[in-house]
This record gives C-alpha cells, sequence and structure tokens, in this order.
C-alpha cells in the first residue's frame, strides 16, 4: 500500500528487468484470454497461426497485426470483449471527437484497477486524503468524469463532482469547500481563470488551490505554464484514453518533464504511422498500446493515432516506467494545407507566446478564389482593444512568427475577448470550410 512518494511502490518502483519480467507474464495472460474469450480475437490469431503459447518474449508481440478504432466500431458494440458483457459493471464511449462513438465494457476489477491508477498517478504529485478534490470535468459516458472520481475516492480525498461549466458555480464551491486540488480540461481551466478576474477572484490570495490536473486535450507547454501563473497553481498533464480504461494511462510527475505510462498496465510502441514499423528510440510516431490487466475488453496494439515520442534518459523520481513526450496530436488533427503538414499546437505554441493574447484560438481552412487558406482568429486580453496601431504591428508579428513555424502565411485577426465559440466539451480549433474538389 502507499508509503512516501509512492501509491503502489511494489510496482512504481519496479527496475527495468522486473517490468520487463512483469510485462511478459502480463501479456502471456492477457493473449491467451483474448484467445479463449473473445471471438474476434480468436479469429485474428487464428489467421495468423499463432496460438498464445508461441508468445514466449515481449518482441513476439510484434507477430500480432494492429487493433484499429476501425475494429472497434465494426464490432459495435462489444463484440471484441473477451468477456460476456452480462459480467461486467458498465460501460463508456469514446467522446467521438473524430466520428462515430465507441464502446468500452468494464467488470468490477478493471473499475477497480481503473481507480487504482488514477489513484497512484494524484498521489505521485502530491495529493494526500486530507485534500479536497473537485472534478470539473464532464461525467457521464466521458471518462473524465467517472475515472477521476473513483481515483479520487480510492486515494481517500474528500471529492467534489461539480462537473463541467457552471463556472460561478465552481467558483462558489472552490471557496467555499476549500478546494486544494482540481481537475479540468486546459480550456476551461483558462475559462475559469477569466470568470475569476471578471468577478475580482484572486486565487492566490482568497483560494486554496495548490495542484491542477489537467488533460483530454492537447496542449502546449506554454499554455501550461499560462494556466499555472494565472491560477497560482502546479498544473500536471494527464493523459488517458477510453479504449483503455479512461484517465490514469500517464500522468507527469512531479518533474514536469513527460508522462511516466504505467508499464505494469500498459506495453508501449511507437511507430511510423505509415510504414506501421518501429521508429527508433527518442523519434515522435503513433501511440501504439497494448492493455495487460483489462479483464473485459483488453486491446492488443491498439493504434491511439495520438503522436509522440519516448523521453530518452531515467527520471530523478525514481521510476523507471517510461515517459512519453506531451502529445503533438492526433494523426487526424493533422492540417494539410498545400501539401504542408501543421498541427494546430504548433500554431498555440506561438500564440501564447504573446501576452497580449488570452487563451481561445480557432483556426478557420477556406477557399478563397480557388486558393486554400489559413484564417488564425484568436482574442485579445482587454486591455489593448483601443490601440489601433498597436494591433496592426502586434498582428504583424504574429504573422511572421506564424509563417516561421508553419511556412504558411495565414491570415491573423485579432477579436475581442469572449468572441469565439466555447464548448463544454474538448475545445474545437480548427473549422475546416474547404471546397472538396
Ligand atoms: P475521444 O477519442 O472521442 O476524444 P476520449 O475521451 O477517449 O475520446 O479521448 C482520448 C483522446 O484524448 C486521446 O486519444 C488523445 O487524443 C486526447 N488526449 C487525452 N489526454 C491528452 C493529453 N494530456 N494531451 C493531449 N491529448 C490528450
Ligand atoms: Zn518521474
Amino acid at each position: 500500500m502507499s508509503n512516501g512518494a509512492f501509491f503502489n511502490p511494489e510496482f512504481e518502483t519496479l527496475s527495468r528487468s522486473e517490468i520487463d519480467a512483469l510485462q511478459l507474464e502480463r501479456l502471456q495472460a492477457t493473449v491467451r484470454h483474448c484467445y479463449e474469450g473473445s471471438a474476434f480475437y480468436h479469429k485474428r490469431l487464428d489467421g495468423i497461426h499463432v496460438k498464445p503459447s508461441d508468445i514466449r518474449s515481449l518482441e513476439d508481440l510484434r507477430r500480432i497485426p494492429f487493433t484499429t478504432k476501425q475494429d472497434l466500431r465494426d464490432t459495435y458494440p462489444w463484440g471484441i470483449a473477451s468477456i460476456p458483457a452480462s459480467q461486467c459493471i458498465r460501460l463508456h464511449s469514446s467522446s467521438g471527437t473524430t466520428g462515430n462513438p465507441t464502446v468500452i465494457l468494464h467488470s468490477r476489477q478493471d473499475i477497480d484497477q481503473w481507480a487504482n491508477a488514477v489513484a497512484r498517478c494524484l498521489w505521485m504529485v502530491g495529493c494526500r486524503p486530507e485534500d479536497v478534490f473537485q472534478n470539473m470535468s464532464g461525467y457521464g459516458m466521458f471518462t473524465g468524469g467517472l475515472g477521476f472520481q473513483y481515483g479520487a475516492e480510492k486515494l481517500g480525498m474528500l471529492t467534489v463532482p461539480a462537473a463541467a461549466g457552471n463556472t460561478l458555480r465552481q467558483l462558489k464551491f472552490l471557496t467555499d469547500f476549500g478546494t486544494t486540488v482540481a481537475h479540468a480540461i486546459p480550456s476551461y481551466a483558462s475559462r475559469l481563470y477569466e470568470v475569476m478576474e471578471e468577478r475580482g477572484i484572486d486565487p492566490r490570495r482568497d483560494l486554496q488551490l495548490r495542484t491542477l490536473v489537467i488533460g483530454a486535450e492537447p496542449h502546449s507547454e506554454d499554455t501550461r505554464r499560462r494556466i499555472e501563473q494565472m491560477l497560482g497553481v502546479k498544473a500536471y498533464n494527464s493523459f488517458g484514453m477510453s479504449e483503455m480504461m479512461g484517465p490514469g494511462v500517464a500522468f507527469e510527475c512531479p518533474e514536469q518533464n513527460g508522462l511516466h505510462i504505467w508499464e505494469d498496465y500498459f506495453i508501449v510502441e511507437i511507430v511510423d504511422p505509415v510504414t506501421l514499423e518501429p521508429v527508433p528510440d527518442g523519434e515522435v510516431g503513433e501511440l501504439v498500446l497494448t492493455t495487460l490487466n483489462r479483464e473485459a475488453m483488453p486491446l492488443l496494439r491498439y493504434r491511439t493515432r495520438d503522436l509522440t515520442r519516448i523521453l530518452p534518459g531515467d527520471c530523478p523520481c525514481g521510476r523507471a516506467h517510461k515517459r512519453l513526450d506531451r502529445m503533438k496530436g492526433r494523426s487526424d488533427d493533422m492540417i494539410i494545407l498545400k501539401g504542408v503538414n501543421i498541427f494546430p499546437i504548433q500554431i498555440e505554441t506561438i500564440l501564447m507566446h504573446f501576452d497580449e493574447l488570452a487563451s481561445d484560438y480557432l483556426i478557420t481552412l477556406e477557399t478563397l478564389e480557388d486558393n486554400d487558406s489559413m484564417t488564425v482568429q484568436v482574442e485579445l486580453k482587454e486591455m489593448f482593444i483601443d490601440d489601433f496601431t498597436k494591433l496592426q504591428a502586434l498582428e504583424k508579428e504574429i504573422t511572421r512568427q506564424l509563417r516561421d513555424e508553419i511556412l504558411i502565411t495565414p491570415r491573423v485577426r485579432l477579436v475581442p475577448k469572449g468572441t469565439l465559440p466555447k464548448s463544454e466539451g474538448k475545445a474545437v480549433r480548427v473549422q475546416d470550410l474547404r471546397k472538396q474538389y
């Protein structure tokens, strides 16, 4: 049980060779479980003439084909599961940010393991039972709600299921309950601060908030620093996805330098999204995950479509679990404009360098006079709105820096704060209105 810096010392302090040994044992059990329990995987493995007993080393995992989001859709709702739905106690569905939703089943053991993973993450960044945890994430199908709820309760914190939105009520809870830790998506953390400003609330003076967990959507290092600055907190990056369970998959430690992925839960591979071959260590590619302790719906070599890399070197925190770099985005978020590949996060990184700008922006792609073009609208912090010359100079400078980064000259439009559309869930950063030829 928890002790000092570690919530699960027996797993968090494993050495590399101990991790490898545990992974092999769990991989063999998982492949056997899939083969025996899932008609889908039985057929897949028979199709390539691999029996569970053929998995003798971690390298043998590469003999197994990838599982894709399309496989989940084809077997909708739970044809890929390894136990009957009647033995499960919950299902979640991905929020469907990109296309049709997919369904994930959970057994009681899965829910317990998931809560343990989230508790481990929260403990790692200093949460203790005396803390008050306010979860500002959507509940319901979105795993950021119940996932953090169960994890925070497992750790023993007083947990406030505030759910998303209703910022004035959030602020009342933050003050009345003396919330010390909160979870929110990064775009909401910025919104929260704007409302505090409007109401004359100074988070350092009026709140006890110390730690913020931010995740579920890509955000840049500058955005994180901004959030920390505004709210006077330490903000930790949390990565998860419904297919793997939800939050708790990978999380930053106090070093804030990469997200430890729990290797007693998952095997990580990074592959070239085109050739599907492993990329050399330290290079960016698509994250592929194999679950090691899921009972209801284990997934083998699941292509997440998220792009990241494994950070080289050891982490001073003492955990040998590999570290993922901040997500670059999903392969399907990539904008291709005039043959150039661009990730929204590249644009965000530039924008967040400018103190004059607020946090919301929208990238619009459209066809004007038969030419594809990009417009970047970004909200201003109020105080700069009146000085026209200054605005023009600022637009020019932003355009120049964006062109240097993305090699295309976008149109930059500075707009007053509060003008861009806000969403309750993950922020929508790109709208594509281009003509399809
Ligand atoms: P959906 O796929 O519909 O958005 P999920 O809620 O399962 O549903 O979202 C998981 C996805 O959210 C991940 O695959 C990843 O693209 C994104 N995501 C989650 N956490 C982070 C994070 N910390 N940084 C960047 N992206 C993240
Ligand atoms: Zn660490």
